[in-house]
């Protein structure tokens, strides 16, 4: 007999890294090297965490549960990031309740090979014990004993709300306040003042926080969180005045706009995301609240878009209509979009003296 075996497990290999076969090379380099267990330090209060030693504000989460998955993720993260060996990731959380006591432990999934010369890529799982530590973050420490106010204003860039996401924000607002009023009291608004913008008035900063977070699970907003201390009450106490600013995007549904120097038709806001149409490819696709803020560039609003009937499709030319005027005239294009029929409704828009076209 020749050939070579495995010391471990005497199969015989013909493939041997470190002199082993590929399962027993495998069992000891795991894709990954986890930390043995995750300490996380969260406000209960507000649901503000500490992160590579400084606190951070809330992330869009609605309970504790979605919190510690949150920030144990982002620990775990901060590891993946650095492997480059490591394909996809996948994460989730799993609760016990032992002697009343909630034990954490994160389920990680990840797809990738331990070495790149194994010929093909699989999957490993883990489990890391999370231990919560839960504390009041300097914000909430600050916020005892003082007179204050807290303030979440909603507002979208450039422009009023829409009477859709007036009532939808409403809406969300209402149910939150109606889910958490149990547990807080202080959840329940002073005031809700506005009818293009909206001011929501709290007399705790958890609460404001609380609700500034829900908003952001429900939909595109870009955060941001100013302090001021406004003066001293009466009786000697500092005030002070948290503002939390929701911003929506400048642009709404039918708008177009251009991300990347491609054009998009935006479709609707989901939940934390913006769907849109490519109207190059008239494929959907899903943009974050950070890539659009970041991007996105408005060309078109949605009343700029001008009804035309298809009169004809004589490649590289369609023939229109204007359905205002009634006036016909021809527009060359490239390609002729393949839902374009003649006989039907389509919408035309003129971008930098371009004529896009756009389903309706
Ligand atoms: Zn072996
Ligand atoms: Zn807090």
């Amino acid at each position: 007999m020749h050939g070579r075996f495995c010391p471990i497990c005497g199969k015989s290999i013909d493939y041997a890294i470190d002199g082993l076969c590929i399962e027993c090379y495998r069992k000891s380099n795991p894709i990954l090297r986890v930390p043995s267990e995750l300490r996380l330090i969260l406000c209960k209060s507000c649901f503000a965490y500490k992160f590579s030693g400084k606190w951070l504000v809330p992330p869009p989460v609605s309970s504790i549960d979605e919190l510690v998955l949150y920030v144990a993720k982002k620990e775990l993260m901060k590891i993946i990031k650095k492997k480059s060996n490591v394909e996809s990731v996948n994460f989730d959380l799993k609760k016990e309740v032992v002697q009343h006591q909630e034990r954490f432990t994160l389920i990680v999934k990840v797809k990738g090979r331990s070495y790149e010369k194994i010929p093909y890529s699989y999957i490993e799982e883990y489990a890391v014990p999370v231990k919560v530590n839960y504390v009041f973050c300097p914000a909430c420490i600050d916020s005892r004993g003082k007179v204050e106010r807290a303030v979440v204003q909603v507002r979208a860039k450039d422009r009023y709300l829409t009477t859709e996401e007036y009532n939808s924000v409403k809406s969300v607002i209402s149910n939150t306040v109606a889910k958490a009023l149990d547990e807080n009291r202080d959840i329940v608004p002073l005031e809700i003042k506005g009818e293009k913008y909206l001011d929501i008035t709290f007399s705790s900063l958890a609460a404001a926080r609380k609700i500034a977070s829900e908003l952001q699970r429900n939909f595109p907003l870009k955060r941001m969180d100013t302090s001021k201390i406004t003066g001293v009450s009466r009786t000697g106490k500092p005030q002070t005045k948290l503002t939390i600013r929701l911003l929506l995007p400048e642009f709404k549904k039918g708008d177009i706009v251009s991300i990347s120097n491609k054009l998009y038709m935006v479709l609707a806001y989901e939940k934390d995301k913006v769907r849109v149409l490519s109207l190059s490819n008239y494929n959907e696709a899903v943009f974050s609240v950070k890539e659009i803020f970041s991007r996105a560039k408005i060309e078109a609003h949605s009343e700029d878009v001008e009804q035309v009937l298809v009169v004809a499709v004589t490649p590289p030319y369609i023939q229109l209509m204007d359905l205002k005027t009634f006036k016909v005239y021809e527009v060359r294009v490239d390609k002729v979009p393949l839902w374009i029929k003649e006989g039907e409704n389509v919408g035309v828009a003129d971008i930098h003296g371009r004529k896009v076209f756009l389903p309706l």
